[in-house]
């Protein structure tokens, strides 16, 4: 006589029928171990957030990268180094906390590379010829929008769901009282920026800050990198020739998301000009003297 009670593992699948209970493996273990690092890039467009997003993406053994967008179609068919990603995209607006979450889901780091962008007003029929440009942000663009309501947004956001690294991409100039980039479009960019570093050090969250000098579009790893706090590089350098090529940054922030050493440091970055100093093979060997705080 058959027996009324059927295990439920022997329904169905005449394997598991002839296997020991114990050597069933649950359907979880099955599936690959979690090894890569998965990174949330805000200003995945942008042109340093697209370099990050881009040497994330080329390294599938490590990082597993979301890029946040606000038009997924322009960006892939605007950004060459986002060209075939759009699965790797997720549109949202850092002004908008509610697009945020579904992209900060199950992420381990974000990095922050947002940042208000200022438009030139078109020339006005009497203006003289060489006038320099003035500059506006859109409405709803403005600095405080963008690099303090916008960067403590996703700061939040990070740390409600518990995130486990902040990087955040900022500017030198901030300790500048009179910094000529506070002026454009009166925007106070510099000032709102700063606001936001600290407010991350003080969320709690492991954060990494950088902020770089004036960035160049030039090749990457050709140049000495030089870490610094406070813009006082600016004093000990020659300000007009401490840019730092878009991509080396890229670099650092990679190198920053696997670093224990990157960890609650915020510190300023310049580049030599090229054949000057020794170039940095490996950026992470710059967090062992980057400093801690900001003050
Ligand atoms: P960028 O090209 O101007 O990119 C800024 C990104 O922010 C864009 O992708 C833009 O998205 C995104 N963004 C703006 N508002 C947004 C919003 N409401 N929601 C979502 N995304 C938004 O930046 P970058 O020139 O590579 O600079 C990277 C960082 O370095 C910035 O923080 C910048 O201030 C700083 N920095 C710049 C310089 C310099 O010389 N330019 C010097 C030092 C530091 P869309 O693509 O949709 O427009």
């Amino acid at each position: 006589m058959v027996s009324a009670f059927v295990s439920p593992l022997l329904v169905h699948n005449t394997t598991t029928f002839l296997r020991p209970r114990q050597c069933v493996k649950p359907r979880s273990s099955a599936a690959p171990l979690k090894m890569s690092l998965s990174v949330l890039v805000t200003g995945a467009a942008g042109r340093t957030g697209s370099i990050v997003f881009n040497l994330l993406s080329s390294d599938a053994t490590k990082y597993l990268p979301t890029g946040l967008v606000r038009d997924v179609t322009k960006a892939v068919t605007t950004n060459e180094l986002l060209k075939g990603q759009r699965n790797h995209l997720i549109e949202g607006d850092i002004t908008l906390p509610e697009t945020l979450l579904p992209a900060m889901q199950g992420k381990d780091s974000l990095v922050i590379l947002t940042s208000a962008i200022p438009r030139k007003e078109p020339p006005k029929p009497d203006s003289l010829p060489n006038q320099p440009p003035s500059f506006f942000y859109d409405a709803g663009g403005m600095p405080e929008d963008i690099d303090w309501i916008g960067a403590c947004t996703q700061i939040d956001l990070a740390k409600s769901i518990g995130l486990k690294h902040v990087i955040l991409v900022g500017s030198m100039g901030s300790t500048e009282e009179n910094n000529m980039l506070n002026k454009i479009g009166n925007g106070n960019i510099l000032k709102f920026k700063r606001k936001a570093e600290l407010y991350l050090i003080e969320s709690g969250i492991p954060y990494t800050i950088i902020n770089p000098a004036s960035l160049l579009s030039d090749p990457p790893s050709e140049r000495e990198l030089i870490v610094g706090k406070n813009d006082e590089l600016f004093s000990i350098y020659n300000r007009m020739e401490c840019g730092i090529p878009r991509a080396d940054v890229a670099r650092v922030v990679v190198s920053a998301l696997t670093a224990e050493t990157a960890k609650n440091k915020a510190f300023d970055l310049i580049a030599q000009p090229k054949g000057r100093g020794r170039i940095t093979v490996d950026p992470s060997i710059l967090f062992q003297s980057a400093y801690a705080t900001l003050s």
